[in-house]
């Protein structure tokens, strides 16, 4: 493809450079930079089933989803018609009202969780639910994962994954805090194992079990790229309870993605305690943490534990959390055509890299996918460390051939991509003839 014959990127260029003067970085969550990929990031004018329309005009096929809530595509219809109805009623009341009652109704006849707590984001969520372990357990330390991200508090950027993977301030290989601003004395609260490690995470809990509040991790991982979890790993989550320890499944990305239940569902896992963010508020700011009676009584007012936000339960955000699983419950089918879409991408990459002699190893499981540039056997990636192994500047020269071609990626080889409803046959087969043009561009 010749510079000539692609599409304009001024308007945008112009608007990151306005940015650039006012927001730090031009932007309001570092992976949307392009830092890891270079070039200009697309201003996104509007959004519409699978795709995205930038500043310029020019419209993408997006594989992003807002990085996991979209499931049913932008703009879905019903999500506008139930927020369109809720905003007619006002925007905020900072009083309690019928909608949260329905959305706590909703995921808890559908979870199984006993009693569910409304926030803003999932950084909230599992910010709260740690806060919760601790006062519940009353004990000070947190165990995590390396790789595994849970938002941005500071107990949790200890050796997190996701924008913590690329950006400078937490580059590969450096030790814990991986942000500057986080007190040494609050990381060493933090205990970090190997992901898919179940003999490392049995030692620290032989070790140090009977201190630890809360083991927190990613049921599958999506920010460190895609690593499912091994049978033996998910045996050795079940055991943490032994030592008095309770088990929150981070599900911010993968509740009522990976099914309507989660990958916990889909897992058979049993947490104490779940956190939810991104599908639950169908695009608008939602997160929530939930779980067994006994534990969630311990938050305020009920309990001592306090946790609190003036937007709360906002009825916008419930209307669009609440028409968002009403369709995801009404489509039973919906779980099983994403999961076949995004097996069909991943054989479709794997063979179009092989014939443009370039060599990857693809992780997915139902809508979530990597693309890992390295040579290794399909489905072997299984830590953060197998994962960092990665070619990333592979990985940027493709990603920018695939946007060229109008087919908006996740900008970092450490990201999933996320697969709608709204993705048709049209639209893989269009992904597969860009990506192997964009895989001859490299090999070539
Ligand atoms: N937990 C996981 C597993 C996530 O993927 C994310 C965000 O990507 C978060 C927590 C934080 O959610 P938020 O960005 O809504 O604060």
């Amino acid at each position: 493809m010749t510079t000539e014959s692609l599409p304009s990127t001024a308007r945008s260029e112009a608007l990151f450079a306005r940015a650039r003067a006012v927001t730090p970085g031009g932007v309001n969550s570092p992976v949307r930079a392009f830092r890891s990929v270079g070039g200009t990031p697309r201003f996104i004018r509007e959004a519409h089933g699978a795709h995205l329309t930038d500043a310029d005009g020019t419209r993408y096929l997006d594989y992003i989803g807002s990085w996991g809530p979209m499931i049913l595509g932008h703009d879905h219809p019903a999500v506008r018609e139930a927020i369109a109805s809720a905003l007619t009623g006002g925007t905020s009341f900072g009083a309690p009202n019928e909608r949260e009652v329905q959305l706590a109704e909703t995921v808890t006849r559908i979870t199984g969780v006993d009693r569910v707590r409304f926030v803003n984001s999932g950084t909230e969520a599992t910010m709260s639910a740690l806060r919760l372990a601790r006062g519940f357990t009353g004990r000070k330390y947190i165990l995590k994962f390396r790789g595994n991200y849970h938002g941005h508090a500071d107990g949790l950027l200890v050796e997190a994954g996701s924008g913590l993977m690329t950006n400078a301030a937490g580059a590969l290989g450096q030790a814990a805090p991986s942000s500057a601003g986080v007190p040494q004395e609050y990381a060493a609260l933090t205990l970090v194992s190997e992901y898919n490690d179940p003999a490392a995470l049995d030692t620290l809990m032989a070790e140090r079990g009977h201190e630890v509040a809360a083991v927190i991790f990613e049921p599958v991982v999506g920010n460190a790229g895609v690593l499912i979890p091994t049978p033996e790993f998910l045996a050795a989550l079940h055991r943490v309870r032994e030592h008095g320890v309770l088990l929150i499944a981070d599900e911010v990305m993968t509740g009522f993605r990976l099914s309507l239940k989660g990958a916990t569902g889909l897992l058979g896992l049993t947490p104490d305690l779940t956190c939810w963010g991104k599908i639950i508020g169908g695009g608008l700011p939602v997160g929530a943490y939930g779980g067994r009676a006994d534990v969630m009584d311990f938050v305020s007012p009920q309990g001592p534990v306090y946790q609190a936000g003036t937007l709360s339960g906002n009825p916008l955000a419930m209307a669009a959390g609440l028409a968002t699983l009403e369709i995801l419950e009404g489509d039973p089918g919906l779980y099983g055509r994403l999961e076949a879409y995004t097996g069909t991408l991943a054989d479709g990459l794997r063979s179009a890299a092989r014939e443009a002699g370039v060599i990857l190893s693809v992780n997915h499981i139902g809508s979530m996918l990597t693309a890992f540039h390295q040579d290794a056997p399909d489905g072997s990636i299984r830590t953060y460390a197998d994962a960092a192994r990665s070619d990333t500047a592979a990985f940027a020269g493709w990603f920018q051939h695939m946007l060229g071609r109008g087919i908006y990626w996740a900008p970092s080889q450490f990201e999933s991509i996320f697969v709608s409803g709204a993705h048709t046959d049209h639209d893989l087969n269009a992904t597969l003839d860009a990506a192997r043009a964009a895989y001859a561009g490299l090999g070539g």
